[in-house]
């Protein structure tokens, strides 16, 4: 695992590109400058923007709208978008109706603009974080949260809040979006920024899940980076020791002398629970790489320490989904070195997962073999740090799977976000489980994940709509701001061209 030492700069990151800056450090949100796109850009931009709104505008009248998008990582699972003349069939359609018009959004799946001097990105809405992370990193900066499966994209993490180990620090990825244009549900074009007449539907757009309009371009903050990270696993035997040590993060901004840049945690049971704390650092005295035999998630048991690059390490998850990987057998290491090296990545067992939810394998090979059935338990939920460890006793009482993964958050805004109801100023823990449980006699799919919202809401958490819910429509609208979404609704999207919130994530339209 530890390969040579090493002390120059890698992964696009070299001495003459890394940003001015502490490391970490992203400028005050006053003193962001502007973005200006070179001319040509701009142009191109501006003529794609032109036709996108006409192909919406083409689109026969009530006809339901998806984004022709070739990948997602949603866990609410849809038909394909079917074939038309001359195009490909995208491997999975993101989050829309069945048998919607697919609207081609490839002219917005690049970086359009990194501007060193500003610390500042102008990225097309459908940009996978691979490409804005490469994009960034070139020139010594990353985004100040990059999700941590590589084929997120940038308008998905926005709309869907995203999270990583940064969170504690630089809050969720919309947090540092300073300006998004918008094509909105009715069809118009409009630049959203936190002032200005678009300014409710910037706040109302995180968890929004393209039920308002879809971002087609957004101007975010970077921050300067060093070339590596340097890891710290500590050891907790109960969750009441480990949540003492993430306030104690949130409050100083380090653990036992080590500086907190990244922090997250990974819980295989309630008397072994690791948190990793990742400080940049500039020298490396080696390497750890977990793109080959071995497996990231395994490492926080091992040695104490690690040093990864920059680029090894947010993607330290992605090459096995996290733990996700296992059951394809990508963790027997024979089977590993016979999967192919590009194969071991997120999207591709992604891409194994709905083929087998299409068709219904690992259901009939389970009801074959006479053992219960299972449900899917896949979410993720924040909980108030001084509510997580009972979070944490309830979900191995009840739900009893592991391991689980655990990412510190605070809001970075002193202003909470109208649709997500997260407070400022308070530290919260997101657990993400993601797996399956087998049910009890006589108890039928949606047992364990209503057990988890009832839990997530007693104890005053919420819980992102990236998968399946279950909740009522006056739960979940006393949730999610019925009242605010309502008059963002009809403002962008007044004859309801887009699926309404509760019918795309809790009814599966
Ligand atoms: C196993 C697993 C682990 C996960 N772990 C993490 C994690 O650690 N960190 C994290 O951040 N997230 C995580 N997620 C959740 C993921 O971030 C969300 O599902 C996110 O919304 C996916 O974004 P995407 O770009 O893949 O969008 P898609 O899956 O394509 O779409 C998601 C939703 O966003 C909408 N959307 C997409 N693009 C736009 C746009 N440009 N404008 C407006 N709306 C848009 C779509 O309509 C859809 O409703 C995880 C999910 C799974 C299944």
């Amino acid at each position: 695992m530890q390969s040579q030492a090493c002390d120059g700069r890698e992964d696009g990151v070299t001495d003459a590109a890394v940003g001015e800056g502490r490391p970490g450090s992203a400028r005050p949100r006053s003193v962001v400058p502007a973005v200006q796109l070179p001319p040509t850009v701009a142009a191109e931009h501006q003529a794609a923007v032109a036709a996108l709104r006409e192909s919406y505008a083409a689109l026969p009248p009530g006809a339901p709208v998806r984004l022709a998008k070739r990948t997602s990582n949603l866990f609410r699972f849809r038909d394909p978008l079917p074939r038309s003349p001359g195009r490909r069939a995208p491997r999975e359609a993101a989050g829309s109706p069945a048998g919607a018009a697919g609207l081609d959004i490839s002219a917005f799946t690049r970086v359009l603009h990194v501007d060193p001097a500003a610390q500042a990105a102008v990225v097309g809405g459908m940009t996978t974080y691979e490409n804005l992370a490469d994009a960034t990193l070139r020139h010594g900066l990353m985004p100040l949260v990059v999700p941590q499966l590589k084929t997120i994209t940038l308008g998905g993490a926005v709309s869907g809040l995203g999270i990583e180990s940064t969170s504690l620090r630089n809050g969720l990825p919309h947090e540092s979006v300073t300006a998004m244009e918008i094509l909105t549900g009715d069809g118009r074009v409009v630049t959203a920024a936190p002032d200005g007449e678009h300014a409710g539907l910037f706040r109302g757009f995180p968890n929004s899940y393209g039920t308002l309009g879809y971002a087609v371009s957004l101007t975010i903050e970077l921050e300067p980076v060093a070339p590596f990270v340097h890891l710290r696993h500590f050891r907790f035997a109960s969750p009441e020791a480990c949540m003492d040590a993430i306030g104690e993060i949130a409050a100083a901004g380090s653990l036992n002398g080590h500086r907190a840049d990244f922090v997250d945690g990974t819980a295989f049971g309630l008397d072994e629970i690791y948190l990793t704390v990742g400080a940049y650092s500039d020298v490396a005295p080696w390497r750890g790489d977990y793109t080959g035999q071995h497996v990231y998630y395994q490492s926080v048991r091992g040695p104490r320490e690690d040093f990864l690059t920059i680029r090894d390490y947010l993607w330290r998850w992605d090459t096995d989904w996290f733990w996700c990987s296992r059951p394809f057998g990508v963790q027997n290491p024979v089977i590993r070195r016979l999967w192919p090296r590009r194969y071991r990545r997120s999207d591709v067992y992604r891409a194994l997962v709905a083929f087998d939810r299409r068709h219904g394998l690992s259901d009939t090979l389970t009801a074959n073999r006479g053992r219960p059935p299972r449900e899917a338990v896949i979410q993720d939920v924040e909980i108030p740090l001084d509510r997580c460890a009972e979070f944490l006793r309830f979900f191995a009482a009840e739900v009893g799977m592991s391991p689980v993964w655990l990412c510190p958050l605070a809001l970075r805004s002193d202003q909470p976000w109208p649709l997500y109801p997260l407070k400022p100023g308070q530290a919260y823990v997101n657990f993400g489980f993601w797996g399956t449980v087998p049910l009890p006699p006589g108890c039928g799919d949606g047992h364990y994940n209503r057990k988890v919202e009832a839990e997530v809401a007693a104890l005053g958490g919420s819980k992102g709509l990236y998968s399946t819910s279950f909740y009522s429509a006056d739960d979940f609208w006393a949730t999610y701001n019925g009242p605010g979404y309502a008059r963002l609704k009809s403002a962008y999207d007044g004859d309801g061209r887009l699926a309404g919130l509760y019918e795309k994530c809790v009814r599966g339209r």
